[in-house]
C-alpha cells in the first residue's frame, strides 16, 4: 500500500517518533536504534537478546533521530497551526520515558534562545503571525490557560497574571475567568513564564513533580470574519505528559506508588481513546481520567492529533524504549 493510502486510513492521528541524541558525556555509548528508515520505520536492537528476537521494526508516521533540528520538527506541526485559526481543534501530545526529550520538543532547552524553541512558542509565533496576516478579513482573538493535572487533580498554574489592562475579549464570550488574552507571542512567553514559576512554588524539585504530572497548555482562538459576521473558534491544547516509565511496584510505596498508578492509569486511557478513536470505534471511554476528560472535545469528530513520542537510545532505556514504541503503535 502506497505511504499515503495509509496515512488516509489513519485519519487525523499522526504519530512522530523522537530519538533524543546521547547527552554529553554519553556519545560513546552503545545505541539501541540499529536504523532509521525514510518511510517511518525504525528497527530497535535489544542487547540482552539473541538472534531473531534481539531486533523488533515499529512503524510510525514518521521517525526522525538526532540530526534533526526544533525547526523540522516543527515543520510537519505547521499546517495543523493553521487549521486552528479556521476553527479546528488540535491536539500535540509529548509521550516518553522522563529523560527522552517531551520537554525539549514542546518547550525546547532555553526559552531564551529562538533558534532551539520548542513547538509550543513556534505554534504561537505562528498563530500571531496567520491572524494578522487575515485581518483585511477576519479579526482574531486568543486566549491561553494553563493546567497541570497531578494525582488526577487540576492546577491552574497561571492564575496570578494580571489581566485587568488587558480587555481585549471584550463583548466576547470567554468560557471560563481563567482564560487570559494574549495578543502577540511576548505576551504568551510572559504567562508561560509565570506558569512555570507557579508551578515551582512548593514544589521543591521542579523536575521531579513535572515529570509525574501532565502539563498542558490549551489556545484558545476566536475568529469573526468581517464581512458575514460569522464566528468561529478553534483550539489548540498544547501537551507535555508525565514521563512513562514504570514503577517498580515492589519497590514503590506511599505517594510515590499512588503517583505511578494515576500516571498509568491515565496514559493508558489516553491511548485506549486515541486507540478507539483510529478505529472508528462506537464508543471512546474518554470518562476514564481527567486528562482525557478535559480533551474531549479536541480528542476525535474533527480533530486533529499529533502524538511525538520520544526515546533515549542508551542500552539501560530498552525496556522502556520498548513499551513506549509498543503504546504508539497501538495508538498509530
Ligand atoms: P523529558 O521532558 O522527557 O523528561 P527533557 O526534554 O528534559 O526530557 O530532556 C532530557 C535531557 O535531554 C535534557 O538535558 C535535554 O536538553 C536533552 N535533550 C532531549 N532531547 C534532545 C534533542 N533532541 N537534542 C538535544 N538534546 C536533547
Ligand atoms: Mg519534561
Amino acid at each position: 500500500m502506497l505511504y499515503n493510502q495509509v496515512q488516509d486510513l489513519k485519519g487525523t492521528i499522526r504519530v512522530y517518533c523522537r530519538v533524543r541524541p546521547f547527552l554529553q558525556g554519553q556519545t560513546n555509548g552503545q545505541s539501541t536504534v540499529d536504523y532509521i528508515g525514510e518511510n517511518g520505520n525504525i528497527m530497535i536492537v535489544n542487547p540482552l537478546k539473541q538472534g531473531k528476537e534481539a531486533r523488533k521494526v515499529f512503524s510510525f508516521n514518521k521517525v526522525v533521530g538526532q540530526n534533526v533540528s526544533q525547526e523540522q520538527i516543527y515543520i510537519d506541526t505547521q499546517p495543523l497551526i493553521r487549521s486552528v485559526l479556521d476553527g479546528f481543534n488540535v491536539c500535540i501530545f509529548a509521550y516518553g520515558q522522563t529523560g527522552s526529550g517531551k520537554t525539549y520538543t514542546m518547550s525546547g532547552p532555553d526559552m531564551t534562545t529562538e533558534q532551539t524553541w520548542g513547538v509550543n512558542y513556534r505554534a504561537l509565533r505562528d498563530l500571531f503571525q496567520i491572524s494578522k496576516e487575515r485581518s483585511d478579513f477576519i479579526r482574531y482573538e486568543v486566549g491561553v490557560q494553563m493546567i497541570e493535572i497531578y494525582n488526577e487533580q487540576f492546577t491552574l498554574t497561571t492564575s496570578t497574571l494580571d489581566i485587568r489592562n488587558n480587555s481585549q475579549l471584550n463583548g466576547l464570550n470567554v468560557p471560563d475567568a481563567s482564560w487570559v488574552p494574549v495578543s502577540s507571542t511576548q505576551d504568551v512567553l510572559e504567562f508561560m513564564r509565570i506558569g512555570q514559576t507557579n508551578r515551582a512554588v512548593g514544589a521543591t524539585a521542579l523536575n521531579e513533580r513535572s515529570s509525574r504530572s501532565h502539563s498542558v497548555l490549551t489556545i484558545h482562538v476566536y475568529g469573526k470574519e468581517l464581512v458575514s459576521g460569522s464566528i468561529l473558534k478553534g483550539c489548540l491544547h498544547l501537551v507535555d505528559l508525565a514521563g512513562s516509565e514504570r514503577v517498580d511496584k515492589s519497590e514503590a510505596v506511599g505517594e510515590r506508588l499512588k503517583e505511578a498508578q494515576h500516571i498509568n492509569r491515565s496514559l493508558s486511557a489516553l491511548g485506549d481513546v486515541i486507540s478507539a478513536l483510529a478505529q472508528k470505534s462506537a464508543h471512546i471511554p474518554y470518562r476514564n481520567s481527567k486528562l482525557t476528560q478535559v480533551l474531549q472535545d479536541s480528542l476525535g469528530g474533527q480533530a486533529k492529533t499529533l502524538m511525538f513520542v520520544h526515546i533515549s537510545p542508551e542500552v539501560n532505556a530498552i525496556g522502556e524504549t520498548i513499551s513506549t514504541l509498543k503504546f504508539a503503535e497501538r495508538v498509530a
